[in-house]
Order: C-alpha cells, then structure tokens, then sequence
C-alpha cells in the first residue's frame, strides 16, 4: 500500500478585500485536521472529499451549502458535484433546491442512481426517497456569508471543493456552490459539470472556482488532465497552463488539484483564494492572499 496522502480545499476564488476571513481561516484548518486523520486511517479518497466539502458547506463561511446567496429572485439554487478517480464513478445535482448538502445529494446520485447529474423535480423525488436532510424554510435556514448588496450583473463569486489521493492510490474531487450572486433563475455553473468544474480519473483530481462560464468554456478540469495524460505535463504546469486559457478568455478564478505522486497545486488568477493544503509529509497550510 502507498502510505503518501494528499488533500487540497478550497473556499472559493471570490474573497473581498475588507473581509477578515479568520474564522473560515481556522475552520478551514479542522476540516484539513479531520480529513488527515480519516486519511491516515486508511480513509477512501472519495468519502474524505465527501466529509470535507460537507463540513465547508455546513460552515456557512463560504458561498456553498449554509453560507449560498439566493438567486436574483430570491430562491437558493445549488450546485455540486463528485467523481471517484478510481472508478469514474460520478454524481452531480444542478440548480438544486430544499436540501441541505448538495455535495451529498450528488453522492446519492453517484451511488444510488444509473446517471450522472439529476435536476429539478425528478432530483427532488429522488432525493426525498433517500432520506436526505431538508431545508423547510430557506430564509432561516441560510445565512448568506455575503451580506452585502450585489449590483445587477456582478459576477461575485464563492465555491467549496476538496481534491483528495488516498493512502491506496486512489483520487477523489468535489465541489459545492451557490454558484454567482445575483444569478439568473436556473443558471448552471460549471462545478456540477465533469470536466468543467470538477474532475477525477487514475492521475489527477481537479476542483474548480471563479465564473464558471469561462470555465465551462475552456473545460478546465478536463484540460488539466489532458495536459497530465497526453501533454506528459506535472500537475502544477498543468494547471497553471489551464487557467492561463480562462485568463486568455477575459475569466477569473482559481482551482486546487493533486496527482497521484501526491503533488498538490492551488493556483488563482483573482486576488486571493481561500484555499488549504495537507499531506502525510507534514504539509498542513491554510491562506487566502496572495
Ligand atoms: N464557479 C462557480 C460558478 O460559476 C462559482 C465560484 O466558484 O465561485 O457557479
């Protein structure tokens, strides 16, 4: 067995300058504690960035799960999605409403559905059937960690995403999100979408964040891996090299990824990105600027 680990999270590429980010800074530190510690017992890198992208959203410090905004008519509509690298198994949820953690409800669908991404309707009935947690009453139970007013047609910003290589080889990634303030009513972004957003196969694990259009336009965790498997790229080239197309395309924003050497890279081309590292070669790093 491969005993090297590797997990990288992020909290999105959209932080505000005047924000003090410590209590996500520190909450951001447990959840890469937890995840070590499943990881140095033998966790599964697929149930590990499960547990971590869950525990971001439940924070309410980012905008994903808890802390989403509504859309531009009030109502929460939530993204996700997660892929097992081992298995290209995957399960996403789009524009997902009443339910507490999509990253979860994409799981379900990943394990318990023949298809790959449920939405509207038929999600909600499916997700009923499996018991998962509810939200009754959107305006208690949200508590949007943006609070201030967003200018028609801003693209703020916020996403939650964990990358994970398991001590047996095997990689994980996941992403969460209320996806842009502001939204249009049924906007889709690019973290439930496989190889926009989110990706993972036998080398490398991506998790996006920024204007997902721009990254469902450049395909940016499916470039990633493409540069890994045929460009002979290392990961950290790899990314960088995808994000300088979003960058090309006039997007913004920033991504985590680890290969299967457990080599971790978190690039961004906004400002700052919330983002944390930790291996089992005693990595353990938390930052948001620069
Ligand atoms: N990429 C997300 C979206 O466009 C937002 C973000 O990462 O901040 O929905």
């Amino acid at each position: 067995m491969s005993r090297v680990w590797s997990i990288a999270i992020h909290g999105g590429a959209g932080p505000i300058r005047q924000i003090d980010y410590g209590a996500a800074e520190a909450h951001m530190a447990e959840t890469l504690k937890a995840a070590s510690e499943s990881l140095a017992a033998g966790g599964r890198a697929v149930t590990v960035a499960e547990q971590a992208v869950m525990a971001l959203e439940e924070s309410g410090h980012h905008i994903a799960g808890r802390g989403a905004s509504p859309n531009a008519l009030g109502q929460w509509e939530l993204d996700a999605a997660i892929m097992d690298g081992e298995t290209r198994n995957a399960g996403a949820v789009a524009a997902l409403r009443g339910f507490r953690s999509p990253v979860r409800a994409a799981r379900m669908v990943m394990l318990h559905s023949q298809h790959v991404m449920l939405v509207g309707k038929g999600a909600s009935h499916f997700l009923r059937g499996r018991g998962l947690r509810r939200v009754w009453n959107p305006r208690d139970y949200y508590r949007p960690s943006v609070k201030r007013a967003v200018a028609p047609g801003e693209l703020a910003h916020g996403t939650v995403g964990a990358v994970v290589l398991d001590g047996e080889g095997r990689l994980a990634a996941a992403t969460s999100t209320g996806g842009l303030l502001g939204k249009m009513p049924g906007r889709v972004g690019d973290t439930p979408i496989l190889g926009a957003g989110t990706w993972a196969d036998e080398r490398v694990a991506v998790s996006c964040t920024g204007q997902g259009e721009f990254f469902m336009r450049a395909a940016v965790a499916a470039d990633v891996s493409a540069r890994v498997r045929y460009g002979k790229m290392g990961v950290e080239q790899a990314a960088k090299a995808a994000l300088d197309d979003v960058h090309f395309l006039g997007g913004d924003g920033g991504l985590i990824a680890v290969d299967v050497l457990g080599n971790v890279t978190t690039p961004f081309l906004s400002e700052s990105m919330k983002r944390g590292i930790a291996t089992s070669r005693g990595v353990f790093h938390v930052a948001v600027r620069r």
